[in-house]
């Protein structure tokens, strides 16, 4: 896939997305609209930049995965998946339906293209990422592993179970990617199960460790490239995000990690976007990038 190197067409890009979410999950009437919006910018990097990829051929061999192990922030991927061009934009709307393609957590078995993998339980991605990423080893692939994960899954013992084995095979070509955002579903992360300090925690894991504002398209750029760098480590990303990025009056609310807008809150929501949208355009011609 051709990639977006513009930071103003990826911001445009990132709020399409973002108005897309809004509307699909007013029409659900449920799902997790906070990590979703938060998320818009990263995914963005990810499908529009970064990863090698092809939406008309879904299932080439040689293309870059990701696993979406933060699995409420399934209508992210969903939005991002469609704008990139793997399905319809229409098919946005049906999420959660029973004979949709679009589950609340994504389905592998619904063959919505682009989905790796079924995802539900927190901290179990990192898991089958680092599964897939020994198996591009041993086939001797050139190609990346993403996984995608919440703060609040540092919470999972799996993970670092998995974070262990990801070491000790010195998997240079796996990328996990933490939403950083001090939010989960009950409270503050360090209200419920403090996950500091979690630089050190990865880096005595025995992972490169970057850090990054998730909003930045350049920081996020940056990171991308710079994670794996060293040979025969595994590279994480936190990225600082903003629960809720865009709309003014949910943002940094953990009420709204596990609720969808009604109808009249989504026509409110999606004028604040465009607001959104034409500041962060204007951010980005102010920092001369
Ligand atoms: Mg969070």
């Amino acid at each position: 896939m051709q990639k977006v190197t513009d930071y103003s067409d990826l911001t445009r890009i990132s709020y399409s997305i973002r108005k897309s979410i809004v509307k699909s999950l007013a029409t659900a009437g449920s799902g997790d609209t906070g990590s979703s919006l938060g998320l818009a910018d990263v995914f963005t990097s990810l499908y529009f930049n970064h990863m090698s990829h092809n939406p008309a051929i879904p299932a080439w061999e040689e293309r870059d995965r990701l696993i979406l192990s933060f699995c409420d922030a399934a209508p992210v991927i969903y939005a991002t998946l469609a704008h990139a061009g793997y399905f319809d934009l229409k098919q946005l709307y049906t999420p959660g339906k029973p004979v949709s393609r679009l589950q609340v957590h994504p389905a592998l078995n619904k063959n919505l293209p682009g989905i790796e993998t079924s995802t539900g339980s927190p901290g179990q991605g990192l898991s089958m990422a680092v599964r897939i990423a020994i198996a591009a080893k041993m086939d001797k692939k050139s190609i990346r592993i993403y996984s995608v994960h919440c703060d609040g899954e540092m919470q999972e013992g799996q993970l670092w179970e998995a974070a262990m084995a990801a070491s000790h095979h010195k998997l240079d070509n796996l990328t996990a990617i933490i939403d950083y955002n001090g939010l989960q579903t009950d409270a503050k992360t360090t209200d419920v199960l403090n996950i500091e300090p979690l630089v050190f925690k990865w880096q005595a894991f025995g992972w490169n460790v970057v850090e990054c504002n998730g909003h930045d398209f350049r920081q996020i750029l940056n990171s991308l490239e710079k994670v794996n760098e060293i040979t025969g480590k595994p590279g994480v990303i936190i990225a600082k995000t903003t629960m809720g990025k865009g709309i003014k009056t949910i943002e940094n609310n953990h009420l709204w990690q596990g609720r969808a807008p009604t109808h009249e809150e989504a026509t409110e929501f999606l004028c604040q976007l465009d607001e959104s949208l034409i500041l962060a355009i204007e951010e980005i011609a102010k920092s001369g990038f």
